[in-house]
């Protein structure tokens, strides 16, 4: 499917805590359908700007719009999750009571859209985007398993099948490898590579080997700007990159 424009677009946008500039004139724009990483030293802004997408932190100034009909700055938390954008934070909040299964289905509930025309038809609709959700997290054999066994990286996926039950337009994802290991780091690579293009993927991680086997374009964090920004090669030799990395 052909697509067109940003699905994401930040202009001069910038927060202060206590009169440190947190972002500072911050320029970002995401295509629709684009994985894009984003790294940058501790500090450099990340989680902040994370958080003006979401709707978490306000801007003292600048634009942030979602496709070119919404104006993120005019909405709440609520309503710019209704949108379509969805957050994975770093650390996995699956109900580990509960099976995969049940988790997609409460995940599914939770979006409130749907709530009132919860009808029997509907209740098809759901498995069948569940069974959809479960092959593309890799987690179909363990459908009827308490999520409270699985492993840490099984945990994170179900987190992002999770969020994709309600079909989000932008996942933003904090370091989704964290803590694992190199097969379920690969597993995660193949997952959010896959989802892109389906949906726009803004990935926050640390680790540069992670980032070189899924990103196109990496975004440069420093002191609350974009430093750099291009492929993993092109940032990576950028003497002002390796300076700030160096210097960290
Ligand atoms: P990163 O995620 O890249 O490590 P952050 O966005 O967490 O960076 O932080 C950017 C800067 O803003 C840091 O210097 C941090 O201390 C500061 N900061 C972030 N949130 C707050 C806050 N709520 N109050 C004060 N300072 C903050």
């Amino acid at each position: 499917d052909v697509r067109h424009g940003p699905i994401l677009y930040l202009e001069d946008v910038t927060v202060s805590f206590d009169g440190f500039k947190a972002i500072n004139d911050l320029n970002l724009t995401i295509d629709d359908g684009e994985l894009r990483c984003i790294i940058g030293p501790n500090g450099a802004g990340k989680t902040t700007m994370m958080d003006i997408i979401t709707g978490k932190t306000r801007p003292d100034s600048g634009k942030v719009w979602f496709g070119s009909r919404h104006d993120l700055l005019a909405m709440n938390e609520p309503q710019i999750a209704s949108l379509g954008i969805g957050r994975k934070f770093q650390k996995p909040t699956v109900f580990e009571a509960l099976t995969v299964f049940e988790n997609l289905e409460l995940a599914m509930a939770a979006d409130k859209r749907i709530l009132p025309t919860l009808t029997a038809r509907m209740n098809g609709e759901i498995r069948d985007r569940i069974d959809e959700v479960l092959k593309t997290i890799g987690l179909a054999e363990l459908r009827v398993r308490q999520a409270g066994i699985l492993s840490h990286g099984q945990k994170q996926w179900l987190e992002i099948g999770m969020l994709l039950m309600q079909r989000p337009r932008l996942l933003l994802v904090d370091e989704p490898v964290a803590g694992m290991t190199e097969q379920e780091m690969e597993r995660t690579a193949e997952l959010l590579t896959g989802l892109a293009g389906k949906q726009s993927v803004v990935v926050v991680e640390h680790d540069m080997g992670f980032v070189r086997s899924i990103a196109r374009k990496v975004t440069v964090l420093h002191q609350g700007s974009v430093l750099a920004e291009g492929s993993m090669d092109q940032v990576s030799s950028d003497p002002r990159v390796v300076e700030v990395y160096l210097g960290a």
